[in-house]
């Protein structure tokens, strides 16, 4: 399968990421089919990238009719049968690799022998995953940021497997999706989280140890480092829970004591204080402006 061939994309997991990569392959005017196994995700998915596209749309940067006919492009489902067309298959569906194993042996009966079956994970080993399907040289990283229309990074990931074309191709897809991509290697975390969410967990270790309070420690990364986020409130918008999966696949994956999860980053999953989207994090969204919850 070589970028010119793909026309056709779907999208395993309609949450904030997948329905991100649904909505940049519509506008690159790709055909585009999205499923998730609940079907409440889907009309959700829908009128976020609607939302979104209406956005831009006010912004200048597309046409009511591009937005229109870029919509008409996506079709959704439950089913992995959607998905049988499809030149490649981009898994964005949650972070467990139980629910992802799962997925790929379903998808795989369905899929055309040629295509390509990439994962968006942010941490589990691509050669793992992989290894658990029936085509491991024409299986990918493709990691994107979030949110996926604004952010011009794709991460890819070669597993031990991937063939030169398929790297080829999914390079050049992600050209086409308008964004710019690093080439990582399969060491956990990849480039972008293995530097970045140790920085968020020690800004949450020197608020631990009272080297500085919440203001305190993301004023002083904001401005003393230029940071347009404050690792505190990134951490929130990421969600901790996520940091905190992450740091413990760094830990167990380099055996190194370096990437001991912080104390209070624990204690914060456990209370549920996930970041924005339970509420509270570092910062309680219930008041404007948040305010530090330390
Ligand atoms: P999310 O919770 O917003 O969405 C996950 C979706 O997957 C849900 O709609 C869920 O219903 C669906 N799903 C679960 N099991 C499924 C199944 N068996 N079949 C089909 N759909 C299923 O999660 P998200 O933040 O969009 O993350 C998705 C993936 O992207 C994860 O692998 C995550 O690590 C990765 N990622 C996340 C971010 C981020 O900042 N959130 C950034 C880069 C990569």
């Amino acid at each position: 399968m070589s970028a010119a061939e793909i026309k056709a994309v779907g999208v395993i997991g309609a949450g904030q990421m997948g329905n991100g990569i649904a909505h940049v392959a519509a506008l690159a005017g790709l055909s585009v089919a999205l499923v998730d196994s609940n079907p409440e995700a889907l009309p959700k998915a829908l009128a976020t990238m609607a939302k979104n596209m209406d956005r831009q749309v006010s912004k200048g940067g597309l046409s009511a009719e591009a937005k229109d006919a870029a919509l008409a492009r996506i079709r959704t489902g439950t089913e992995m049968a959607l998905l049988a067309d499809c030149d490649i298959v981009i898994e964005a569906a949650t972070e467990r690799e139980a629910v992802k194993l799962a997925i790929f042996k379903a998808v795989c009966a369905v899929l055309k022998p040629e295509a390509i079956l990439a994962s968006n994970t942010s941490s589990i080993p691509i050669t793992r995953l992989a290894a658990a399907t029936d085509r491991p040289e024409r299986f990918i990283g493709m990691h994107f940021m979030n949110p996926v229309p604004v952010m011009k990074l794709v991460e890819i990931i070669r597993g031990i497997a991937t063939s030169d074309a398929t790297f080829e191709a999914v390079a050049a897809l992600a050209e086409t999706l308008g964004k710019t991509t690093a080439v990582a290697q399969d060491y956990p975390a990849f480039i972008v989280n293995r530097i970045l969410v140790p920085m968020i967990n020690e800004a949450v270790q020197s608020l631990q140890e009272g080297v500085g309070d919440v203001r305190s420690i993301d004023a002083a990364l904001k401005l003393g480092a230029n940071h347009p986020m404050g690792p505190l409130e990134l951490g929130d918008f990421i969600g901790l829970d996520t940091c905190l999966a992450i740091m413990r696949v760094l830990h167990e994956g380099m055996g190194d004591s370096k990437y001991r999860p912080s104390p209070l980053l624990v204690k914060y999953v456990e209370a549920g204080w996930l970041g924005r989207k339970t509420g509270k994090g570092f910062y309680d969204y219930s008041q404007t402006p948040p305010k530090p919850t330390r």
